[in-house]
């Protein structure tokens, strides 16, 4: 069994609305071995980018995370004080966000912010030392080093959001989250900024959590893929398996949702909509949508057990009943 970075464990987290509770995170156990790439997929709503502030705990409210455990290692970070959890954040754990303009304070150079962010969190050294250490980080994320003395909005996306992960990376954690971090760019620079993404993990041999819906590019990047739906994980397998040999129906119709690079193809959405999180109905949450639906879904919830060889899925079918 590989070493585990990040262990998740019955994580629920809530979000306390006028029209009652919604469970956005339903019980979740995941782990993410040392050095993996792990992409978190799912429609919207299904609680990828929930679970993803949960491990940062950087939910706000009405959210809270009701109960579970995030293991970094051997520290619990759902029992660390305010402080320790804002010290680990950037030197243990990074997250790369969404939407790279939000991030970034529009009124400083970028050289300077990544100054910042290691003068935060103790890093000592003279004015060269930390300004040869941003050169190194911009150059490790395929920008020019003259990039320091510009102000983000001189920036494109692409270059922007490439700041952000030289910015995840500065610290050296154990675990990178990046949420989404492409969503806002076009295709092409996507592939190029998940390109960097990638050679910066080999280098560092960080483990990665990726969130996206995109799975063209889950599936260049990951090692493994968890599928979110409803708030839980259905399925996780290596990537492999999750495109030739998906085991649950929803991961089958998300597969067979992208387009086909060869035929001229439009995407397919999958039919229905995912269920409301506030009124949890027994039996699977899938079954009104799920084209294998039998009697017993609709009252008997399915448990995450083991499938084939390193892969998991939520659903009353045997393995490997939809090859
Ligand atoms: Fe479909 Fe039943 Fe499996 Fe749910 S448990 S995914 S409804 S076959």
């Amino acid at each position: 069994m590989p070493e585990t970075a990040l262990t998740v464990r019955d994580l629920v987290v809530s979000f306390h609305t006028r029209g009652g509770v919604v469970h956005a995170v339903d019980g979740i156990d995941l782990d993410l071995f040392v050095g993996e790439k792990l992409g978190l997929v799912g429609e919207s709503g299904s609680g990828k980018t929930t679970l993803a502030l949960a491990i940062m705990r950087m939910i706000k409210l009405p959210g809270r995370i009701h109960s579970g455990k995030i293991m970094l290692g051997d520290v619990d970070l759902l029992s660390v004080s305010d402080a320790k959890m804002r010290e680990m954040r950037s030197s243990d754990i990074a997250m790369v966000p969404q939407g790279a303009m939000n991030a970034l304070n529009p009124v400083r150079r970028i050289g300077a912010q990544i100054i910042d962010g290691l003068l935060d969190h103790g890093v000592g050294g003279s004015r060269e030392s930390l300004q040869k250490r941003v050169q190194d980080l911009l150059e490790q994320v395929d920008l020019d080093e003259e990039i320091a003395d510009r102000y983000p909005h001189q920036l494109s996306g692409g270059m922007q959001q490439r700041v952000t992960i030289a910015m995840a990376i500065s610290l050296g954690p154990k675990v990178i989250i990046a949420d989404e971090p492409t969503s806002a760019l076009d295709v092409v620079v996507q592939r190029h900024v998940i390109d960097t993404f990638e050679k910066v993990q080999a280098t560092t041999g960080t483990s990665v959590i990726l969130v996206g819906h995109d799975m063209g590019l889950m599936a260049q990047f990951n090692d493994r893929i968890a599928v979110m739906y409803a708030g839980r994980v259905v399925e996780i397998a290596p990537v492999a398996d999750i495109f030739a040999r998906p085991q649950h129906p929803y991961t089958k119709l998300l597969v067979s949702s992208l387009p086909h690079t060869r035929k001229k193809e439009v995407m397919k959405g999958i039919p229905g909509l995912p269920p409301s999180l506030v009124e949890r109905t027994p039996g699977c949450p899938f079954s009104p949508r799920c084209p294998y639906v039998m009697d017993r879904c609709s009252t008997d919830h399915p448990e995450l057990l083991d499938g084939r060889p390193n892969s998991k899925f939520a659903c009353h079918l045997p393995t490997g009943a939809l090859a």
